[in-house]
């Protein structure tokens, strides 16, 4: 097995009752390399996304990140929350509605997780959210409470406290398609710079534009299934498949792909 692999999506599957909502999945992601995954609303990336760290368990299929399968045990019994804790804490995830807790300052919100996951020091979680504070462009913003952040601003707090973590993977769920169109830049900005680190991402989005600037792979999922994947740029250039055809062409009527 090629050793540049960080996570193996096989097999994935998910029924909600007689529902199908993810049907065979099966995808690697590398070490740096970042994944967009593209596909009208319904087609299962969401889900896709949940059952990468098991916020919704699979049917069947594993999730494998660098050899150690995800929530299951050795005997394919699933683990406990507690168990999957510390595997859950290699996978950061950002989500459409940011979910910061809003009683907790910006920087709260940022410390909990190491300190709780990672067992971090509550000094060294401090220093660590600070730092996340300035490489999101927040470090102003520590003592305030989410409410009084914009949409934009929240959504960065939200991807500080998701590489608070120290996760090796990034998963984004429609980072941007809560905001305002004015707010929508800054987020992709981080977004852009996290991945010129050579971070390994997996991000579900609307923005065909910016999936095609930052994406080394696009996958396009429809019904619960891959349709066409490749090289992010052949795959939009030159989409093989007639219902990747009618998706892009639907965006472009919609203004490029916002929302
Ligand atoms: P996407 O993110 O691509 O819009 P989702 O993964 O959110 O798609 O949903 C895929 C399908 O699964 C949809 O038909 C949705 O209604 C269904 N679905 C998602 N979550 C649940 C759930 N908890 N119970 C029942 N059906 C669900
Ligand atoms: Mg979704």
């Amino acid at each position: 097995m090629p050793t540049d692999i960080l996570l193996e999506v096989s097999n994935l599957c998910k029924s909600f009752g007689s529902l199908a909502v993810l049907e065979n999945v099966s995808f690697n992601l590398r070490r740096g390399e970042r994944i967009a995954l593209i596909g009208p609303s319904g087609s299962g990336k969401s889900t896709c996304l949940r059952a990468i760290n098991y916020l919704e368990p699979p049917t069947k299929g594993d999730v494998v990140l660098e050899g150690q399968v995800i929530g299951r045990r050795r005997n394919g019994q699933q683990m406990s929350d507690r168990e999957m804790a510390p595997q859950r804490a290699e996978i950061g995830m950002v989500f459409q509605h940011f979910h910061l807790w809003p009683h907790l300052s910006v920087s709260e919100n940022i410390v909990l997780q190491p300190r709780k996951v990672r067992g971090m020091k509550s000094s060294d979680a401090r220093a660590l959210s600070a730092q996340l504070l300035s490489k999101v462009h927040l470090a102003h913003k520590a003592d305030e409470m989410p409410q009084r952040l914009s949409g934009g601003q929240q959504q960065r707090v939200a991807i500080a406290r998701a590489l608070a973590q120290q996760p090796k993977v990034l998963l984004f769920d429609e980072p941007t398609s809560a905001l305002d169109p004015e707010l929508v830049g800054e987020v992709l900005t981080v977004i852009k710079e996290l991945a010129s680190e050579g971070r390994a991402m997996v991000l579900v989005t609307h923005e065909i534009s910016f999936a095609r600037e930052v994406a080394d792979r696009i996958i396009f999922m429809d019904g619960g299934r891959i349709v066409e994947e490749g090289d992010a740029k052949a795959v939009l250039d030159n989409p093989q498949s007639p219902r990747l055809k009618q998706f892009l062409a639907s965006l472009q009527l919609s203004g490029g792909g916002h929302g």
